[in-house]
């Protein structure tokens, strides 16, 4: 029967065992055993998929796996114990020392971090290019040994969007691979794969759990760039625990249901916002505003659960705005069923240079809202009053 994406992801399951649940049953183990010595040697050789050890491949965590191939269209995948993981995994089993990665300036901190500061210890090299740049930049950068591309879309925190389907076709003329992040949009608004990219990775820790509790990631892609990766992994030991995998795999059947809910609450408080007497400027994909809106409707079905705004007061201003919430958490997360504040340029981003930060548009009073699940109202509310008393 030909079911819809996310009907798949819903119903994709664990083996029913004797005991006939009707939810999946939590394989909490570390290895798995086998009948007799030809059973384990095949096993070992590889001629059946029979799971071994926890660290190569386990019940719960294959379950996750598949229902996020199936949402993002995906051949094959592996799942890592946090977001950065699956990030770093994914550098590791495809880049030699000698290979270019070509990036855009607006990663996350610490991807940032591996690119600029870890790469380069292993010889390989690394150019970024910025977040609006034209399509004829991204082809210049493109060197004889680029062998990837890596993005993020929507960006987190400044919210810039990348055209996927056109960096995709870009690389694929020089047979680079096309990488990117989808942890913001989730596959629910965007898919990566269907845009042209060849792998997607994912902190499962934000909007896939949606509610906080476990930190995980997700590799997936095409079969061949995803046996690397499984491959490497496998030997250098960022597996997913399967009580987190567990977690996660609930999570998934929320998540379209969430994912709508996050998303239409964050456009009624960014256009509720827009002009706003104590904002300099406000940042969310769908408002006709953004500078890159109509790539954004392009590619995504609509603009997620984070929003961001400049406050006209700058830094203190944007502490001052922390400190009168009362009901939205201050906290280093995004993507929870609560909503969430947070003010990059004194936390996540102040060990940044003053240039550093606004080369990726992280200007002194930036505000981050990731919006929650809570009554929209009472969301906007809170905000309302904590900008009242800043302006
Ligand atoms: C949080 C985040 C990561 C890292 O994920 P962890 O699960 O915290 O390791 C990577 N990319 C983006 C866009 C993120 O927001």
């Amino acid at each position: 029967m030909a079911t819809h994406p996310i009907t798949q992801a819903i119903r994709i399951q664990i083996d029913r065992t004797p005991e006939m649940e009707h939810s999946a049953p939590l394989f909490l183990t570390s290895s798995f055993c086998f009948d007799n010595a030809e059973d384990m040697r095949a096993a070992f050789a590889d001629e059946t998929d029979d799971n071994i050890y926890s660290r190569f491949s386990n019940p719960n965590v294959q379950e996750l796996v598949d229902k996020i191939c199936a949402l993002e269209g995906a051949e094959a995948g592996y799942a890592t114990a946090s977001g950065m993981s699956a990030v770093f995994g994914s550098f590791m089993a495809l880049l030699k020392q000698g290979d270019h990665l070509l990036s855009c300036e607006a990663v996350f901190g610490s991807t940032h971090a591996v690119i600029s500061k870890y790469l380069p210890k292993y010889g390989i090299d690394y150019s970024y290019l910025p977040a609006t740049a034209t399509e004829e930049a991204w082809r210049a950068a493109i060197r004889p040994n680029t062998k990837m591309i890596y993005l993020e879309t929507p960006t987190n925190p400044g919210l810039e969007i990348l055209d996927v389907e056109m960096i995709s076709r870009v690389a694929h003329e020089k047979g680079v691979i096309v990488n990117v992040d989808n942890c913001f949009a989730t596959p629910i608004l965007q898919q990566p794969i269907a845009l042209g990219a060849d792998l997607v990775v994912h902190s499962a820790t934000k909007w896939l759990d949606g509610q906080g509790r476990v930190l995980g990631g997700v590799i997936v892609g095409k079969k061949e760039l995803i046996k690397e990766i499984y491959l490497f992994c496998r030997s250098t030991g960022p597996a997913l625990s399967p009580f987190n995998a567990w977690i996660l795999s609930k999570s998934i059947e929320t998540l379209e249901v969430r994912m709508e809910r996050h998303s239409a609450s964050a456009l009624h408080i960014a256009q509720q916002l827009e002009n706003h007497p104590a904002i300099a400027s406000l940042r969310y994909p769908f408002l006709a505003s953004h500078p890159q809106v109509a790539i954004a409707q392009k590619q995504m079905t609509s603009g997620g659960g984070i929003l961001c705004f400049d406050l006209k007061g700058g830094l203190e201003a944007g502490k001052k705005f922390l400190n009168q919430l009362q009901m939205l958490s201050l906290t280093a997360n995004l993507g929870d069923t609560r909503s969430i504040a947070s003010h990059p340029a004194s936390t996540t981003h102040a060990k940044l240079s003053e240039a550093e930060r606004q080369a990726v548009n992280i200007t002194p009073g930036l505000i981050r809202i990731s919006v929650g699940l809570e009554k929209v109202d009472d969301i906007l509310a809170d905000i309302l009053q904590a900008l009242a008393a800043v302006d």
